[in-house]
């Protein structure tokens, strides 16, 4: 069995009267992510996960934010390309770690549901999912509410 560790990072400025997107989940708020895409911080920061594990490059050599076909796209379209990609090399996705930073609003009621999202992308169990939310006590531009970011971190395998 041949294991391989991804990581992924992302950040998007947050612009007033924006939709709120994260991990296929609307959540309602005064401010959203300012994108060409529909702004899904986690679901990028997890497609670059997933395409750093097999050495794939990143979502912008994939999906270039200079493109029509990719304005105001469902990252879940992303994702779910990003995961046939590292499956023609012959590649399976064990599990996810994500953490969002975000100062305002609260998470939590939401997280289940971003996990139901991305396992159905990815093919996984929920409980091959993790994300996870944090502030950053109002430090920096998370904590300013400017902007918000998001890691994860991936495991894929061969047999
Ligand atoms: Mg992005």
């Amino acid at each position: 069995m041949m294991f391989r560790i991804g990581h992924g990072y992302d950040v998007h400025a947050l612009g007033e009267g924006l939709r709120l997107v994260l991990g296929g989940v609307e959540i309602p708020h005064i401010k959203g992510c300012i994108a060409h895409s529909d702004g899904d911080v986690l679901i990028h920061a997890i497609c670059d996960a997933i395409l750093g594990a097999a050495a794939l490059g990143d979502i912008g050599k994939h999906f270039p934010d200079t493109s029509a076909e990719f304005k105001g796209i469902d990252s879940r379209v992303l994702l779910r390309r990003v995961v046939a990609l590292v499956e023609q090399k012959g590649y399976k996705i064990s599990n996810i770690d994500s953490t969002i930073a975000m100062q305002r609003p609260k998470l939590r009621p939401h997280i289940d549901s971003m996990r139901e999202q991305i396992a159905l992308c990815v093919g996984l169990s929920v409980e091959s999912v993790s994300v996870k939310a944090t502030t950053t006590e109002h430090l920096g531009f998370e904590g300013e509410e400017l902007g918000v970011s998001a890691t994860a971190v991936v495991l894929i395998y061969k047999e």
